[in-house]
């Protein structure tokens, strides 16, 4: 168990748009082969603004943050 955020994403969902990559490409990766990487999966404090941003703005609802507790 640990406490730090998670970033959890649907592969089944993403289609690669990039559209979290474009809100933070220090996280989210879309490679040539139109498949996502997550650079940080435990993202630190000051990017969780910005995570929670790609996640809601993702049109394939393919992103989820789990925070503490969740
Ligand atoms: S915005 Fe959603 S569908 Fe697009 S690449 Fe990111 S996770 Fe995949």
């Amino acid at each position: 168990m640990t406490d730090e955020p998670l970033i959890v994403v649907d592969r089944d969902e993403c289609e690669a748009n990039a559209v979290c990559e474009g809100i933070l490409p220090e996280v989210f990766q879309v490679d040539e082969n139109d498949e996502l990487h997550i650079l940080n999966e435990h993202p630190p404090a000051e990017l969780l603004d910005r995570v929670q941003e790609a996640v809601d703005m993702c049109p394939k609802r393919a992103l989820l943050l789990k925070r503490a507790g969740q």
